[in-house]
Protein backbone atom coordinates (compact mmCIF):
# COMPACT_ATOMS: atom_id res chain seq x y z
CA UNK A 1 0.00 0.00 0.00
CA UNK A 2 1.77 3.38 -0.77
CA UNK A 3 -0.31 6.87 0.23
CA UNK A 4 -0.70 9.64 -2.33
CA UNK A 5 1.73 11.70 -0.07
CA UNK A 6 4.91 9.75 -0.10
CA UNK A 7 4.15 9.03 -3.92
CA UNK A 8 3.83 12.72 -4.62
CA UNK A 9 7.51 13.26 -3.05
CA UNK A 10 9.17 10.78 -4.95
CA UNK A 11 7.70 11.93 -7.98
CA UNK A 12 8.75 15.42 -6.82
CA UNK A 13 12.13 13.97 -7.02
CA UNK A 14 12.49 12.61 -10.18
CA UNK A 15 10.68 15.89 -11.37
CA UNK A 16 13.81 17.77 -10.16
CA UNK A 17 16.48 14.64 -11.35
CA UNK A 18 15.18 15.36 -14.45
CA UNK A 19 15.41 19.45 -14.35
CA UNK A 20 18.78 18.23 -12.87
CA UNK A 21 20.06 16.85 -16.11
CA UNK A 22 18.81 19.59 -18.27
CA UNK A 23 21.01 21.90 -15.77
CA UNK A 24 24.16 19.85 -16.25
CA UNK A 25 23.63 19.88 -19.76
CA UNK A 26 23.08 23.43 -20.34
CA UNK A 27 25.80 24.54 -18.01
CA UNK A 28 28.67 22.39 -19.97
CA UNK A 29 27.27 24.07 -23.29
CA UNK A 30 27.57 27.55 -21.46
CA UNK A 31 31.01 26.36 -20.48
CA UNK A 32 32.31 25.02 -24.50
CA UNK A 33 30.53 27.91 -25.74
CA UNK A 34 32.65 30.49 -23.20
CA UNK A 35 35.45 28.56 -23.71
CA UNK A 36 35.34 27.70 -19.25
CA UNK A 37 37.08 24.83 -19.43
CA UNK A 38 35.81 24.68 -16.16
CA UNK A 39 32.39 23.85 -16.38
CA UNK A 40 33.02 20.74 -18.51
CA UNK A 41 35.79 19.24 -17.33
CA UNK A 42 36.36 20.80 -13.58
CA UNK A 43 39.93 20.49 -13.72
CA UNK A 44 42.69 20.84 -16.70
CA UNK A 45 43.57 17.06 -15.80
CA UNK A 46 40.60 15.63 -15.64
CA UNK A 47 38.28 13.79 -18.12
CA UNK A 48 35.61 16.49 -20.01
CA UNK A 49 32.20 16.23 -20.73
CA UNK A 50 32.24 17.18 -24.45
CA UNK A 51 29.15 19.35 -26.43
CA UNK A 52 27.61 16.34 -27.83
CA UNK A 53 27.45 14.57 -24.57
CA UNK A 54 25.59 17.80 -23.39
CA UNK A 55 23.55 18.38 -26.01
CA UNK A 56 21.82 14.66 -24.94
CA UNK A 57 21.74 15.44 -21.88
CA UNK A 58 19.48 17.79 -22.63
CA UNK A 59 17.23 15.30 -24.73
CA UNK A 60 16.92 13.43 -21.97
CA UNK A 61 16.73 15.40 -18.98
CA UNK A 62 13.42 17.04 -21.40
CA UNK A 63 12.43 13.42 -21.92
CA UNK A 64 12.41 12.20 -18.33
CA UNK A 65 10.74 15.67 -17.37
CA UNK A 66 7.98 14.97 -19.86
CA UNK A 67 7.48 11.29 -19.11
CA UNK A 68 6.20 12.16 -15.79
CA UNK A 69 2.95 10.67 -14.13
CA UNK A 70 0.78 13.24 -12.77
CA UNK A 71 0.49 14.97 -16.52
CA UNK A 72 0.46 12.20 -19.00
CA UNK A 73 -1.25 14.24 -21.94
CA UNK A 74 -1.28 12.70 -25.37
CA UNK A 75 0.80 15.42 -26.57
CA UNK A 76 3.69 14.97 -24.03
CA UNK A 77 3.65 11.53 -23.92
CA UNK A 78 4.29 11.92 -27.63
CA UNK A 79 7.07 14.72 -27.29
CA UNK A 80 8.69 12.70 -24.64
CA UNK A 81 8.88 9.54 -26.54
CA UNK A 82 10.14 11.84 -29.82
CA UNK A 83 12.87 12.95 -27.31
CA UNK A 84 13.82 9.81 -26.10
CA UNK A 85 14.00 8.49 -29.58
CA UNK A 86 16.29 11.45 -30.09
CA UNK A 87 19.10 10.67 -27.19
CA UNK A 88 18.98 7.40 -28.93
CA UNK A 89 20.13 8.77 -32.19
CA UNK A 90 22.50 10.92 -30.38
CA UNK A 91 23.84 7.84 -28.72
CA UNK A 92 24.12 5.97 -32.03
CA UNK A 93 25.95 8.85 -33.48
CA UNK A 94 28.15 9.37 -30.73
CA UNK A 95 29.07 5.62 -30.57
CA UNK A 96 29.73 6.13 -34.49
CA UNK A 97 32.11 9.05 -34.42
CA UNK A 98 34.52 7.31 -31.47
CA UNK A 99 34.36 3.88 -33.98
CA UNK A 100 37.46 4.67 -35.41
CA UNK A 101 37.71 2.62 -38.29
CA UNK A 102 34.23 3.85 -39.61
CA UNK A 103 35.79 6.46 -42.07
CA UNK A 104 34.39 10.12 -42.21
CA UNK A 105 33.27 9.72 -45.61
CA UNK A 106 30.45 7.03 -44.71
CA UNK A 107 29.08 9.17 -42.07
CA UNK A 108 29.55 12.81 -43.53
CA UNK A 109 31.26 15.81 -41.87
CA UNK A 110 28.55 17.45 -39.58
CA UNK A 111 26.52 14.20 -39.07
CA UNK A 112 28.09 13.34 -35.55
CA UNK A 113 27.01 15.77 -32.45
CA UNK A 114 30.20 17.20 -32.42
CA UNK A 115 31.36 17.98 -35.62
CA UNK A 116 28.31 19.70 -36.01
CA UNK A 117 28.22 21.57 -32.74
CA UNK A 118 31.52 22.20 -33.84
CA UNK A 119 33.26 23.23 -31.04
CA UNK A 120 35.84 20.53 -29.86
CA UNK A 121 37.55 17.83 -31.54
CA UNK A 122 37.22 16.05 -28.61
CA UNK A 123 35.41 12.15 -29.07
CA UNK A 124 33.04 10.73 -26.38
CA UNK A 125 34.18 7.19 -25.76
CA UNK A 126 32.06 3.87 -27.31
CA UNK A 127 30.43 3.62 -23.97
CA UNK A 128 29.09 6.71 -23.06
CA UNK A 129 27.45 6.42 -26.56
CA UNK A 130 26.12 2.91 -24.97
CA UNK A 131 25.26 4.67 -22.04
CA UNK A 132 23.28 6.93 -23.94
CA UNK A 133 21.52 4.91 -26.06
CA UNK A 134 20.38 2.48 -22.86
CA UNK A 135 19.27 5.64 -20.99
CA UNK A 136 16.85 6.71 -23.84
CA UNK A 137 15.59 3.03 -24.35
CA UNK A 138 14.78 2.81 -20.83
CA UNK A 139 13.05 6.32 -21.14
CA UNK A 140 10.93 5.21 -23.87
CA UNK A 141 10.04 1.59 -22.31
CA UNK A 142 9.44 3.99 -19.41
CA UNK A 143 6.54 5.80 -21.29
CA UNK A 144 4.65 2.55 -22.90
CA UNK A 145 3.25 1.52 -19.50
CA UNK A 146 3.49 -1.47 -19.40
CA UNK A 147 4.63 -2.97 -16.23
CA UNK A 148 7.00 -5.31 -17.25
CA UNK A 149 8.74 -2.46 -19.52
CA UNK A 150 8.75 -0.40 -16.61
CA UNK A 151 10.57 -3.01 -14.41
CA UNK A 152 13.35 -3.63 -16.99
CA UNK A 153 13.86 0.12 -17.13
CA UNK A 154 14.09 0.62 -13.46
CA UNK A 155 16.86 -2.56 -13.00
CA UNK A 156 18.71 -1.06 -16.15
CA UNK A 157 18.72 2.26 -14.44
CA UNK A 158 19.76 0.55 -10.91
CA UNK A 159 22.87 -1.34 -12.41
CA UNK A 160 24.02 2.02 -14.16
CA UNK A 161 23.67 4.06 -11.31
CA UNK A 162 25.90 1.40 -9.32
CA UNK A 163 28.85 1.13 -12.17
CA UNK A 164 28.77 5.16 -11.38
CA UNK A 165 29.30 4.68 -7.65
CA UNK A 166 32.53 2.61 -9.43
CA UNK A 167 33.21 6.12 -11.42
CA UNK A 168 32.71 8.45 -7.87
CA UNK A 169 34.83 6.01 -5.81
CA UNK A 170 37.79 6.41 -8.53
CA UNK A 171 37.47 9.97 -8.76
CA UNK A 172 37.79 9.72 -4.62
CA UNK A 173 40.89 8.06 -4.62
CA UNK A 174 42.31 9.38 -7.91
CA UNK A 175 42.15 6.44 -9.46
CA UNK A 176 41.29 5.81 -13.12
CA UNK A 177 37.99 3.89 -11.86
CA UNK A 178 36.34 6.36 -14.51
CA UNK A 179 38.17 4.99 -16.78
CA UNK A 180 37.62 1.10 -16.36
CA UNK A 181 33.83 1.68 -17.16
CA UNK A 182 34.03 4.53 -19.96
CA UNK A 183 37.15 3.80 -21.80
CA UNK A 184 39.97 5.84 -22.36
CA UNK A 185 38.45 8.89 -23.15
CA UNK A 186 37.21 8.50 -19.13
CA UNK A 187 33.49 9.40 -17.76
CA UNK A 188 33.52 13.39 -16.70
CA UNK A 189 31.89 14.15 -13.19
CA UNK A 190 29.48 16.00 -14.73
CA UNK A 191 28.56 13.25 -17.15
CA UNK A 192 28.92 10.67 -14.13
CA UNK A 193 26.54 13.25 -12.26
CA UNK A 194 24.32 13.48 -15.12
CA UNK A 195 23.84 9.77 -15.75
CA UNK A 196 23.13 9.50 -11.53
CA UNK A 197 20.53 11.73 -11.81
CA UNK A 198 18.57 10.36 -15.32
CA UNK A 199 18.79 6.66 -13.63
CA UNK A 200 17.33 8.05 -9.98
CA UNK A 201 14.67 10.32 -12.29
CA UNK A 202 13.88 6.80 -13.76
CA UNK A 203 13.57 4.64 -11.01
CA UNK A 204 11.32 7.35 -9.16
CA UNK A 205 9.34 8.30 -11.89
CA UNK A 206 6.52 5.74 -11.94
CA UNK A 207 8.30 3.84 -8.81
CA UNK A 208 4.64 2.39 -8.06
CA UNK A 209 4.78 -0.22 -10.65
CA UNK A 210 8.27 -2.09 -10.57
CA UNK A 211 10.49 -3.50 -7.81
CA UNK A 212 11.03 -0.16 -6.01
CA UNK A 213 7.47 0.42 -5.29
CA UNK A 214 8.43 -0.04 -1.48
CA UNK A 215 9.62 3.26 -1.32
CA UNK A 216 6.36 4.78 -1.67
CA UNK A 217 4.58 2.75 1.06
CA UNK A 218 3.52 4.34 4.26
CA UNK A 219 4.83 1.02 6.10
CA UNK A 220 7.75 1.23 8.35
CA UNK A 221 9.31 -0.83 5.47
CA UNK A 222 8.87 1.97 3.05
CA UNK A 223 10.39 4.65 5.77
CA UNK A 224 13.38 3.08 6.18
CA UNK A 225 14.17 2.11 2.33
CA UNK A 226 13.54 6.10 1.88
CA UNK A 227 16.20 7.01 4.61
CA UNK A 228 18.68 4.61 3.74
CA UNK A 229 18.14 4.93 0.11
CA UNK A 230 18.52 9.08 -0.24
CA UNK A 231 21.99 8.57 1.97
CA UNK A 232 22.97 5.81 -0.05
CA UNK A 233 22.34 7.75 -3.04
CA UNK A 234 23.71 10.89 -1.96
CA UNK A 235 27.16 9.26 -0.66
CA UNK A 236 28.99 8.53 -4.21
CA UNK A 237 28.63 11.64 -5.94
CA UNK A 238 29.66 13.77 -2.74
CA UNK A 239 32.30 11.38 -2.23
CA UNK A 240 33.67 12.11 -6.00
CA UNK A 241 32.82 15.88 -6.07
CA UNK A 242 34.00 16.84 -2.75
CA UNK A 243 37.72 16.23 -2.45
CA UNK A 244 38.06 17.87 -6.17
CA UNK A 245 36.39 21.19 -5.01
CA UNK A 246 38.24 21.14 -1.56
CA UNK A 247 41.67 20.34 -3.14
CA UNK A 248 42.71 23.72 -3.14
CA UNK A 249 41.86 24.23 0.68
CA UNK A 250 44.38 22.36 3.13
CA UNK A 251 42.97 18.93 2.96
CA UNK A 252 44.18 16.37 0.91
CA UNK A 253 41.43 13.77 -0.89
CA UNK A 254 41.86 11.23 1.73
CA UNK A 255 41.31 13.98 4.39
CA UNK A 256 37.69 14.91 2.84
CA UNK A 257 36.75 11.30 2.58
CA UNK A 258 37.80 10.55 5.98
CA UNK A 259 35.84 13.36 7.11
CA UNK A 260 33.18 12.52 5.14
CA UNK A 261 32.81 8.66 5.62
CA UNK A 262 32.91 9.74 9.64
CA UNK A 263 30.28 11.76 9.14
CA UNK A 264 28.22 9.26 6.89
CA UNK A 265 28.41 7.11 9.95
CA UNK A 266 27.10 9.46 12.60
CA UNK A 267 24.56 10.40 10.02
CA UNK A 268 23.64 7.07 9.98
CA UNK A 269 24.01 6.20 13.32
CA UNK A 270 21.17 8.98 14.19
CA UNK A 271 18.87 8.05 10.82
CA UNK A 272 18.65 4.23 12.69
CA UNK A 273 17.95 5.81 15.94
CA UNK A 274 15.20 7.96 15.31
CA UNK A 275 14.21 5.11 12.69
CA UNK A 276 14.15 3.10 15.78
CA UNK A 277 11.70 5.33 17.55
CA UNK A 278 9.68 6.08 14.84
CA UNK A 279 8.79 2.46 14.42
CA UNK A 280 8.62 1.82 17.98
CA UNK A 281 6.33 4.63 17.93
CA UNK A 282 4.06 3.00 14.95
CA UNK A 283 3.98 -0.30 16.67
CA UNK A 284 2.41 1.43 19.84
CA UNK A 285 -0.31 3.22 17.41
CA UNK A 286 -0.83 0.31 15.61
CA UNK A 287 -1.49 -1.68 18.65
CA UNK A 288 -3.67 1.20 20.17
CA UNK A 289 -5.74 1.09 17.05
CA UNK A 290 -6.23 -2.43 16.67
CA UNK A 291 -7.16 -2.75 21.03
CA UNK A 292 -9.97 0.35 20.18
CA UNK A 293 -11.22 -1.66 17.03
CA UNK A 294 -11.31 -4.76 19.65
CA UNK A 295 -13.39 -2.97 21.87
CA UNK A 296 -15.72 -1.20 19.39
CA UNK A 297 -16.81 -4.10 18.03
CA UNK A 298 -17.16 -5.87 21.34
CA UNK A 299 -19.32 -2.48 22.40
CA UNK A 300 -21.24 -3.10 19.82
CA UNK A 301 -22.18 -6.57 19.82
CA UNK A 302 -23.26 -6.15 23.74
CA UNK A 303 -25.05 -3.46 22.46
CA UNK A 304 -26.91 -5.83 19.87
CA UNK A 305 -27.51 -8.10 22.13
CA UNK A 306 -29.11 -5.69 24.52
CA UNK A 307 -31.16 -4.06 21.84
CA UNK A 308 -32.38 -7.70 20.75
CA UNK A 309 -33.39 -8.22 23.96
CA UNK A 310 -35.10 -4.80 24.65
CA UNK A 311 -36.77 -5.23 21.53
CA UNK A 312 -38.00 -9.51 22.05
CA UNK A 313 -39.00 -8.27 25.07
CA UNK A 314 -41.13 -5.83 23.83
CA UNK A 315 -42.70 -7.59 21.67
CA UNK A 316 -43.51 -10.09 23.77
CA UNK A 317 -45.20 -7.82 25.61
CA UNK A 318 -46.92 -6.69 22.97
CA UNK A 319 -48.20 -10.03 21.96
CA UNK A 320 -49.07 -10.95 25.19
CA UNK A 321 -50.98 -8.89 26.93
CA UNK A 322 -53.58 -8.94 24.75
CA UNK A 323 -54.66 -12.44 25.65
CA UNK A 324 -54.16 -11.46 29.38
CA UNK A 325 -56.38 -9.03 29.42
CA UNK A 326 -59.03 -11.37 27.81
CA UNK A 327 -58.43 -14.21 30.47
CA UNK A 328 -58.80 -11.39 33.01
CA UNK A 329 -61.81 -10.57 30.97
CA UNK A 330 -63.50 -13.52 30.69
CA UNK A 331 -62.23 -14.67 34.58
CA UNK A 332 -64.79 -11.80 35.87
CA UNK A 333 -67.48 -12.38 33.09
CA UNK A 334 -67.42 -15.70 35.01
CA UNK A 335 -67.14 -14.19 38.00
CA UNK A 336 -70.52 -12.47 37.35
CA UNK A 337 -72.32 -15.46 35.86
CA UNK A 338 -71.70 -17.36 38.87
CA UNK A 339 -72.70 -14.03 40.91
CA UNK A 340 -76.21 -14.32 39.14
CA UNK A 341 -77.23 -18.08 38.84
CA UNK A 342 -76.30 -18.38 42.58
CA UNK A 343 -73.72 -21.02 41.91
CA UNK A 344 -71.63 -22.79 44.04
CA UNK A 345 -69.95 -20.25 45.85
CA UNK A 346 -66.62 -22.09 46.13
CA UNK A 347 -65.71 -21.48 42.11
CA UNK A 348 -65.74 -17.88 43.15
CA UNK A 349 -62.32 -17.61 44.79
CA UNK A 350 -60.13 -19.51 42.22
CA UNK A 351 -62.07 -17.81 39.65
CA UNK A 352 -60.93 -14.35 42.02
CA UNK A 353 -57.30 -15.90 41.52
CA UNK A 354 -57.25 -16.10 37.86
CA UNK A 355 -58.54 -12.62 38.02
CA UNK A 356 -56.04 -11.70 40.11
CA UNK A 357 -52.75 -13.92 38.50
CA UNK A 358 -53.55 -12.51 34.75
CA UNK A 359 -53.84 -9.21 35.66
CA UNK A 360 -50.31 -9.66 37.61
CA UNK A 361 -49.16 -11.08 34.84
CA UNK A 362 -50.50 -8.26 32.86
CA UNK A 363 -48.70 -5.88 35.24
CA UNK A 364 -45.25 -7.39 35.27
CA UNK A 365 -44.86 -7.22 31.64
CA UNK A 366 -46.01 -3.52 32.12
CA UNK A 367 -43.07 -3.20 34.27
CA UNK A 368 -40.91 -5.49 32.39
CA UNK A 369 -41.70 -3.44 28.73
CA UNK A 370 -40.97 -0.45 31.13
CA UNK A 371 -37.39 -1.27 32.25
CA UNK A 372 -36.08 -3.23 28.54
CA UNK A 373 -37.83 0.56 26.87
CA UNK A 374 -34.56 0.92 24.93
CA UNK A 375 -32.49 3.80 26.13
CA UNK A 376 -32.92 6.80 24.16
CA UNK A 377 -29.84 7.31 21.64
CA UNK A 378 -26.67 8.43 22.70
CA UNK A 379 -25.91 11.21 20.26
CA UNK A 380 -22.83 12.83 18.82
CA UNK A 381 -21.92 14.62 15.93
CA UNK A 382 -20.57 11.95 13.69
CA UNK A 383 -19.16 11.74 9.76
CA UNK A 384 -21.60 9.05 8.23
CA UNK A 385 -19.10 8.08 6.23
CA UNK A 386 -16.90 6.65 8.49
CA UNK A 387 -19.75 5.68 10.05
CA UNK A 388 -20.89 3.63 7.23
CA UNK A 389 -17.08 2.73 6.49
CA UNK A 390 -16.46 1.23 10.03
CA UNK A 391 -20.07 -0.85 9.98
CA UNK A 392 -19.62 -2.23 6.61
CA UNK A 393 -15.96 -3.16 7.96
CA UNK A 394 -16.91 -4.99 11.01
CA UNK A 395 -20.17 -6.66 8.93
CA UNK A 396 -16.77 -8.30 6.76
CA UNK A 397 -15.71 -9.90 10.01
CA UNK A 398 -19.07 -11.48 10.92
CA UNK A 399 -20.49 -14.96 10.50
CA UNK A 400 -21.58 -14.98 7.09
CA UNK A 401 -19.45 -16.92 4.46
CA UNK A 402 -21.17 -15.27 1.49
CA UNK A 403 -18.12 -13.22 -0.19
CA UNK A 404 -20.16 -10.71 -1.46
CA UNK A 405 -18.56 -7.07 -3.46
CA UNK A 406 -19.13 -4.20 -1.51
CA UNK A 407 -19.70 -0.64 -3.67
CA UNK A 408 -20.08 2.38 -2.50
CA UNK A 409 -21.44 5.89 -3.34
CA UNK A 410 -20.52 7.94 -0.62
CA UNK A 411 -21.47 11.85 -1.06
CA UNK A 412 -18.93 13.88 0.22
CA UNK A 413 -21.39 16.40 0.77
CA UNK A 414 -23.51 14.43 3.17
CA UNK A 415 -22.26 17.08 6.10
CA UNK A 416 -21.61 15.74 9.76
CA UNK A 417 -24.87 14.74 11.80
CA UNK A 418 -25.94 14.05 15.36
CA UNK A 419 -26.70 10.10 15.80
CA UNK A 420 -25.63 7.19 18.36
CA UNK A 421 -23.20 5.79 16.02
CA UNK A 422 -23.41 2.27 17.42
CA UNK A 423 -27.16 2.48 16.23
CA UNK A 424 -26.82 3.46 13.45
CA UNK A 425 -24.12 1.11 12.56
CA UNK A 426 -26.22 -1.60 13.93
CA UNK A 427 -29.10 -0.75 11.55
CA UNK A 428 -26.42 -0.96 8.41
CA UNK A 429 -25.07 -4.29 9.79
CA UNK A 430 -28.71 -5.45 10.39
CA UNK A 431 -29.42 -4.24 6.53
CA UNK A 432 -26.47 -5.58 5.04
CA UNK A 433 -26.49 -9.27 7.25
CA UNK A 434 -30.04 -9.29 5.71
CA UNK A 435 -28.84 -8.57 2.30
CA UNK A 436 -26.26 -11.37 2.17
CA UNK A 437 -28.61 -13.70 3.59
CA UNK A 438 -30.90 -12.64 0.56
CA UNK A 439 -28.47 -13.42 -1.83
CA UNK A 440 -27.71 -17.09 -0.90
CA UNK A 441 -29.19 -18.50 -4.22
CA UNK A 442 -28.31 -15.58 -6.10
CA UNK A 443 -25.85 -16.64 -9.11
CA UNK A 444 -22.01 -15.86 -7.11
CA UNK A 445 -21.25 -13.36 -10.23
CA UNK A 446 -24.72 -11.32 -9.83
CA UNK A 447 -24.01 -10.82 -5.99
CA UNK A 448 -23.74 -7.41 -5.23
CA UNK A 449 -24.43 -4.60 -2.46
CA UNK A 450 -24.70 -1.23 -3.25
CA UNK A 451 -24.67 1.19 -0.44
CA UNK A 452 -25.11 4.78 -1.25
CA UNK A 453 -25.33 8.27 1.13
CA UNK A 454 -26.66 11.55 0.10
CA UNK A 455 -28.74 14.56 1.06
CA UNK A 456 -32.37 14.13 -0.51
CA UNK A 457 -34.50 16.31 -1.81
CA UNK A 458 -36.41 16.85 1.48
CA UNK A 459 -33.03 17.96 3.20
CA UNK A 460 -32.47 15.19 4.96
CA UNK A 461 -29.17 12.71 4.89
CA UNK A 462 -30.54 9.54 3.09
CA UNK A 463 -28.65 5.76 3.18
CA UNK A 464 -29.58 3.22 0.63
CA UNK A 465 -28.42 -0.16 0.30
CA UNK A 466 -29.50 -2.53 -2.36
CA UNK A 467 -29.01 -5.68 -3.07
CA UNK A 468 -29.12 -7.84 -5.99
CA UNK A 469 -31.06 -10.62 -3.84
CA UNK A 470 -34.49 -12.50 -4.08
CA UNK A 471 -36.47 -9.82 -2.56
CA UNK A 472 -39.94 -9.62 -1.37
CA UNK A 473 -43.63 -9.83 -2.63
CA UNK A 474 -45.73 -7.03 -1.73
CA UNK A 475 -47.42 -9.32 1.75
CA UNK A 476 -44.20 -9.48 3.34
CA UNK A 477 -42.90 -5.61 2.51
CA UNK A 478 -46.16 -4.69 4.47
CA UNK A 479 -45.13 -6.82 7.40
CA UNK A 480 -41.36 -7.15 7.33
CA UNK A 481 -40.62 -4.63 10.06
CA UNK A 482 -42.90 -6.01 12.48
CA UNK A 483 -41.77 -7.89 15.17
CA UNK A 484 -41.40 -11.92 14.97
CA UNK A 485 -41.26 -11.52 11.15
CA UNK A 486 -38.90 -14.05 9.63
CA UNK A 487 -38.78 -16.24 6.31
CA UNK A 488 -35.52 -17.76 7.77
CA UNK A 489 -37.29 -20.46 10.18
CA UNK A 490 -35.19 -21.70 13.56
CA UNK A 491 -32.21 -18.97 11.71
CA UNK A 492 -34.24 -15.74 12.13
CA UNK A 493 -35.91 -13.93 15.25
CA UNK A 494 -37.59 -11.40 12.89
CA UNK A 495 -36.36 -8.52 15.16
CA UNK A 496 -33.64 -7.19 13.62
CA UNK A 497 -35.71 -4.62 11.32
CA UNK A 498 -38.22 -3.69 13.50
CA UNK A 499 -35.55 -2.93 16.12
CA UNK A 500 -33.88 -1.00 12.71
CA UNK A 501 -37.13 0.82 12.70
CA UNK A 502 -37.33 1.74 16.47
CA UNK A 503 -34.15 3.35 16.08
CA UNK A 504 -34.37 5.35 13.51
CA UNK A 505 -37.41 6.49 14.35
CA UNK A 506 -35.72 7.71 17.90
CA UNK A 507 -33.80 9.70 15.46
CA UNK A 508 -35.95 11.55 13.47
CA UNK A 509 -35.93 9.79 11.01
CA UNK A 510 -37.81 7.06 8.19
CA UNK A 511 -37.04 3.34 7.15
CA UNK A 512 -38.63 1.87 4.43
CA UNK A 513 -37.84 -0.82 1.96
CA UNK A 514 -38.48 -1.14 -2.33
CA UNK A 515 -38.09 -4.90 -3.43
CA UNK A 516 -39.72 -6.99 -5.96
CA UNK A 517 -39.70 -10.34 -5.83
CA UNK A 518 -36.54 -11.79 -8.03
CA UNK A 519 -35.53 -8.10 -8.17
CA UNK A 520 -33.36 -7.42 -5.06
CA UNK A 521 -34.65 -5.02 -2.69
CA UNK A 522 -33.63 -1.38 -1.11
CA UNK A 523 -33.40 -0.44 2.07
CA UNK A 524 -33.60 3.20 2.67
CA UNK A 525 -33.09 4.97 5.89
CA UNK A 526 -33.12 8.76 6.49
CA UNK A 527 -32.01 11.33 9.06
CA UNK A 528 -32.03 14.83 10.03
CA UNK A 529 -29.39 17.02 9.74
CA UNK A 530 -29.20 19.10 12.80
P1 LIG B 1 -34.42 -11.98 10.57
O1 LIG B 1 -33.25 -11.56 9.79
O2 LIG B 1 -34.11 -12.55 11.89
O3 LIG B 1 -35.38 -12.85 9.81
P2 LIG B 1 -35.29 -9.28 10.20
O4 LIG B 1 -36.33 -8.44 10.93
O5 LIG B 1 -33.95 -8.68 10.09
O6 LIG B 1 -35.25 -10.66 10.93
O7 LIG B 1 -35.85 -9.59 8.76
C1 LIG B 1 -37.17 -10.03 8.60
C2 LIG B 1 -37.39 -10.68 7.27
O8 LIG B 1 -37.33 -9.70 6.24
C3 LIG B 1 -36.33 -11.69 6.88
O9 LIG B 1 -36.60 -12.95 7.43
C4 LIG B 1 -36.47 -11.71 5.37
O10 LIG B 1 -37.51 -12.56 4.97
C5 LIG B 1 -36.93 -10.31 5.03
N1 LIG B 1 -35.82 -9.53 4.49
C6 LIG B 1 -35.04 -8.66 5.15
N2 LIG B 1 -34.13 -8.11 4.33
C7 LIG B 1 -34.34 -8.63 3.11
C8 LIG B 1 -33.73 -8.46 1.83
N3 LIG B 1 -32.70 -7.63 1.65
N4 LIG B 1 -34.22 -9.17 0.78
C9 LIG B 1 -35.26 -10.01 0.97
N5 LIG B 1 -35.87 -10.20 2.14
C10 LIG B 1 -35.43 -9.54 3.21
Amino acid sequence: MHTKHHLLFLHRLAHLAALGVMLVGVVVLVGWFNHLPVLYRVEHDLPLMTPGAAVSFVFTGAALFLLQPEKTSLLRRIMGRLLAIGGVVLGLLMLLSSWHSIPDALLGHGLTPLTWLNLSDAKDSPQTGIAFILTCTGLFFLSLERQSLINVAQWAAFFSVMLLVAVFFGYAHQEDMFKVFTGEAGMALPTATAFALVGLGIILAKVEKGFFRIMASNASGGLVVRRVMFLMALFPPLLGWLPILLEHGTLTHTQVESLLASGMVMVIVLIVIRLAYQLDQEESLREQAQHEAVQHQTDLEQMVRLNTMGEMASGIAHELNQPLAAVANYASACQRILQSDGATARLQEPLQAIQQQALRASEIIRHLRALVRKQPPHKVMACLEQVIHEALHLSKTGTSKLNVPLLLELDADVPDISLDIIQIQQVILNIVQNARDAMQDTPSNCRQILVRSFVNQEGFVQVDISDTGSGMDEELKQRVFDAFVTTKGAHGMGIGLSLCRSIIEAHGGRLWVESEPGQGATFSFTLPVT
